[in-house]
This record gives C-alpha cells, structure tokens and sequence, in this order.
C-alpha cells in the first residue's frame, strides 16, 4: 500500500478495524489518544536526542536509524488516525483548513527560507562548544522581546546609566 496508491480513507479503514478486531475503542477517549499521540512523537524525537545537526545527517542516511524512525512516524501518524477516527473528524479537511491558516499567517514573501519572524534570532550563527565541537542550543528569546543584533550607532552612548536604552529591556 504506497503513497501513492493508498488514500488517507484506505488508512483510517485499515486502523479503525485494527482496533476493532481488539475492541480497543473502549479505550480510545480524545485524551488518552492525544497523549499517546505525544508518546510516539516523543520516540520519534529520541531517535535524535542528543545528535548535533552531522549526527542527525547520518542518522537520517543510516539503514537502521531510518527504519527505527520510519517505524516511530508510523505510530504517530496511526494514533493521528485513532484520534480523527474516534473524533469524527474529517482530517484531510482539517489539513486543509490548517494550511490555509498557516499561508495567512506566514505568507510566502515574508517567510520564504525563514525559520522565524523578520527581525527574530535566526540571523545569528550557531555557535559551537570549544571542547566538544557539538552546537549550541540556540538563544531562548520571548516572542515579546526578540534578540536582535544591536543597531546603536557607535556615537551612541553605551549603556542605561549614559542614557542609551536596549531595544526590549525594562529597567
Ligand atoms: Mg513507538
């Protein structure tokens, strides 16, 4: 059953008398599917815990790394369908519907080849540990003050004390 033979109906069908055949639907309440939903995708994530962006690289090109995480999407993507199943919910519209949001949200003039807001930390390099080599975890700002490369002019004064007040900051 490939892609491209097999439509999103054909799968629900095939899950919904998985769980037929077991009388699990007793147990599949919107909460416990959506926790197990966070579950699976928690063992998808951990296939790359740990791993710098070349791990992760080889962990994607490795035989046995892809068929482990090829194996963990599936268990999302099957409780996905236990949840749209036991839900009712049409999910190819609910897809739908979501990227129409999202292409409001994020249109494709501003957004193309940007991770974050204009104007957010994406323009910063990633930095690396001296002993390690691995990469740091980027820079945690809040929405409300993004880290921005300084823009104050060198005949600025430097500091609050001097009368110059950083972009964002209370004081
Ligand atoms: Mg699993």
């Amino acid at each position: 059953m490939p892609d491209s033979t097999t439509t999103l109906a054909d799968l629900r069908t095939t899950v919904a008398a998985f769980v037929a055949a077991r009388d699990w639907s007793q147990f599949h309440n919107a909460k416990d599917l959506a926790v197990s939903i966070c579950i699976e995708a928690a063992e998808l994530l951990e296939e790359f815990q740990w791993h710098d962006a070349a791990q992760v690289t080889a962990a994607s090109n490795d035989p046995e790394a892809r068929e482990r995480a090829r194996l963990e999407l599936a268990d999302v993507l099957v409780y996905c369908l236990c949840l749209g199943n036991a839900l009712e919910i049409d999910v190819s519209q609910a897809v739908q519907d979501k990227l129409a949001i999202a292409d409001r949200k994020y249109p494709p003039e501003a957004y193309r080849g940007r991770a974050r807001k204009p104007g957010q930390i994406q323009e910063l390099r990633p930095v690396r540990y001296a002993r390690t080599g691995r990469l740091a975890p980027p820079c945690r700002t809040p929405r409300s003050r993004p880290c921005r490369a300084s823009s104050r002019p060198s005949s600025e004064p430097a500091s609050a004390a001097d009368g110059w007040r950083r972009p964002g900051r209370r004081w």
